[in-house]
């Protein structure tokens, strides 16, 4: 007997949501990201660059030509004292005309700030201009991570990392502060273009305890978060459950993504992250069950 069946080949299991693009500090185009997550092969995937959704927008653009679904995404740093907050967004309105006058004013302080950050390195004895840091960037947003290439290409410093510890941490020689969000804010603009605001990997919050962190996050719920990046490369088994319980405990949804930057951080792979990372395509459907759920009134701050 024929098997009437079409052979259809499985769909893929797993996505990943959190990957920086050319158009901020990550090494590859959209389009070659979504090259790239054809060969792992992943179901979905979400350009979440710092600052900016014009790497997102590029990639939504070729979502025809892949099988690879494409959500929206952007990576908000948001104001706060004793870490790095970074804010995901997901399946927002790209056009959304509040969404792109803050990201104008967050993009317009970056810029005067790496400026700064150039004169404090000449300041140091450094030399180095801001053109070829404009160059190392290509053309995208321009991060800290540029001007530390840049020291690395010229042999100020052996490494990425070794010209953030020497120079570029917060706090260290030639670091300048940057107007940032307020965790509401942030939550609040990605909310009123229609997305889902999350939590980005709550390790770097750099809380102590769990009690500390179980209060930020309720803090964070009470102005309109949704969810909890919880599957990470270097968050591991013990605070990945962690994570988890906690979302779960706020009723808030889970995540997950590499933070893929390329060649900046080598050791970090699409989809898999540092080699055992799967995330399961679910969280995809939980992410547009919640945005589709309809305008849940966002508190004010
Ligand atoms: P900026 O957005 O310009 O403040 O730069 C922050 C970005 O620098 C982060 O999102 C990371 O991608 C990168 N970064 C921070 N610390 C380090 C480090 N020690 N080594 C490499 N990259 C780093
Ligand atoms: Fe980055
Ligand atoms: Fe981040
Ligand atoms: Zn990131």
């Amino acid at each position: 007997m024929t098997d009437l069946r079409v052979n259809t080949p499985p769909k893929p299991l797993y996505i990943d949501l959190h990957i920086h693009s050319t158009a901020s500090d990550g090494s590859l185009s959209p389009r070659e990201i979504i090259k790239a997550a054809e060969k792992v092969p992943l179901r979905a995937m979400a350009i979440t660059d710092h600052d900016t959704i014009d790497g997102s927008a590029e990639a939504l653009q070729h979502s025809k030509s892949t099988d690879v679904e494409i959500l929206s995404g952007i990576e908000i740093s948001a104001d706060f004292e004793s870490g790095a907050m970074h804010l995901l967004g997901y399946l927002f309105r790209l056009d959304d005309v509040r969404l792109g006058q803050v990201l104008e004013v967050v993009q317009k302080s970056r810029a005067e700030r790496n400026l700064q950050i150039i004169q404090r390195l000449q300041d140091l004895g450094i030399d180095i201009d801001y053109d070829e840091v404009s160059e190392a960037s290509g053309g995208g947003q321009v991060g800290r991570p540029h001007i530390a290439g840049v020291l690395v290409q010229r042999g100020v410093v052996q490494s990425i990392d070794e010209a953030f510890v020497t120079f570029l941490r917060k706090g260290g020689p030639a670091y300048v502060e940057r107007y940032r969000l307020s965790p509401a804010e942030a939550i609040k603009t990605i909310r009123g273009a229609g997305g889902v605001a999350v939590l980005g990997h709550p390790s770097t919050l750099n809380t102590k305890t769990e009690a500390e962190l179980d209060k930020i996050i309720a803090g964070l719920k009470g102005v309109g978060l949704q969810g909890v990046e919880t599957y990470y490369p270097s968050h591991g088994p013990v605070r990945t459950a962690l994570y988890e319980r906690l979302a779960r405990h706020h009723g808030l949804l889970v995540t997950g993504g590499s933070d893929f930057h390329g060649a900046a951080k080598s050791w970090v792979h699409i989809g898999f992250g540092s080699g055992d990372l799967r995330i399961p395509y679910r969280l995809v459907e939980d992410l547009k069950q919640t945005a589709g759920s309809g305008p849940d009134p966002v508190p004010h701050a």
